[in-house]
């Protein structure tokens, strides 16, 4: 039998005769059908039954569905990924960390054995890991990927501070997409218009006229929010979500971190954060890990990179004991970003100031024309 499989209206009712059948012994084949409604229509793909795949082989597999799918020569794809991943490959090992369908918990399962690896509690020491922490907030639209080794009150306390400030700044982002954290979909209520996304429903934005009686027209309007939150806690939560999930061998290369990340002190200065908008957003986050094969302290130990709705969060971990600088140095960073070409490549990447750590207002202003992509709207003036 074949791993690549079309999804075409043949293979959905395939589907939907093997949903009739075992329904009622498994009950989550229900949500098949609309996984693959979902998806593009008549587009390859590739069934993997419970194996893992080796970086190589994920690479080949994209060749081969790219050949199925757009007949671009499989060989033309495999060059193309050398050019611009072989730097990176030759010098870093890369995980990539989905959450693929189900849950998944990263770290020791058993709790005797747990040491959290922000505040370094173990039961012993009178650490409790009775919650299920989320590695990435949930409020951002995390269901998947939780972690064993985050103790109860780290998982309170940063759910509170850094990861509370992480989902502020997306904020609109959230509510734009109707991302449903543990409080539902977030509102937005801005200085001349509220936002409210009702689950299942469209997003509706009220927009509150000038006191001269105007009727503006759509492309006129430019909706005004202030959001309050503290740079630098941008730059802790994604280190929080790295290390979350980060293989264990290389945990113990980072134990400084935790107190950073946990606010208990501040870095005067922070490396570069690189920021990419896509047009495309995917609702569940995922990230990836970049870790250094050799010694070389020319290039960083860790990198990572998170996708969230349609950013890109480029960051380098910090305060690893295998690196000899702070990378904050413009020669040392250009040094690493000019390795990893699948980056500078692209142009389009925004550096982020985050080393301000305290609150602050960041005043955001919005066009309502212009929008990459549909969300259905109710917009009332
Ligand atoms: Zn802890």
């Amino acid at each position: 039998m074949s791993y690549y499989r079309k999804n075409d209206e043949q293979f959905r009712k395939n589907i939907d005769t093997l949903v009739s059948i075992f329904k009622s012994q498994v009950p989550q084949v229900q949500q098949l059908p609309k996984f693959f409604k979902d998806q593009t229509d008549g587009e390859y793909f590739f069934i993997g039954y419970n194996f893992d795949l080796s970086e190589d082989e994920i690479l080949k597999v994209n060749a081969s569905l790219e050949f199925l799918n757009s007949g671009r020569p499989y060989q033309q794809t495999m060059d193309e990924i050398n050019r611009v991943f072989g730097s990176v490959r030759q010098a870093y090992k890369i995980y990539a960390f989905y959450g693929a369908s189900k849950k998944h918990f990263y770290g020791e399962k058993d709790k005797v054995k747990r040491v959290c690896r922000f505040c370094h509690g173990t039961q012993a020491t009178g650490a409790k890991f009775t919650m299920d922490a989320h590695t990435i907030s949930e409020s951002i639209g995390n269901k998947l990927i939780f972690s064993y080794e985050e103790c109860d009150i780290c998982n309170d306390r940063l759910g509170s501070s850094v990861e509370q400030d992480f989902g502020e700044m997306l904020r609109i982002d959230r509510c734009y997409f109707g991302v449903k954290g543990k409080d539902g979909i977030p509102v937005v209520r801005g200085e001349n218009f509220t936002m409210e996304h009702p689950e299942g429903g469209a997003l509706s934005i009220k927009f509150f006229n000038d006191d001269d009686g105007h009727v503006p027209e759509l492309d006129e309007i430019v909706l005004k929010y202030i959001s309050r939150y503290n740079p630098q806690n941008i730059y802790r939560c994604l280190v929080k979500y790295a290390l979350g999930v980060m293989p264990q061998e290389y945990v113990c290369h980072f134990d400084k971190v935790g107190n950073w990340v946990r606010n208990q002190n501040s870095l005067a200065k922070l490396p570069t954060l690189k920021k990419l908008t896509l047009a495309k957003h995917e609702m569940q986050p995922h990230i990836i890990l970049y870790i250094r094969k050799g010694g070389n302290k020319d290039l960083p130990y860790a990198v990572g990179e998170f996708h969230v709705l349609r950013y890109i969060y480029s960051f380098i971990i910090p305060l690893c004991d295998e690196d000899d600088r702070d990378f904050c140095n413009q020669m040392d960073y250009d040094r690493f970003w000019n390795l990893f070409t699948h980056y500078n490549s692209i142009k389009d990447w925004q550096s982020m100031s985050v080393s301000i750590d305290n609150v602050i207002e960041h005043q955001i202003c919005i066009k309502l024309s212009g929008r990459s992509e549909h969300v259905p709207v109710n917009l009332t003036v």
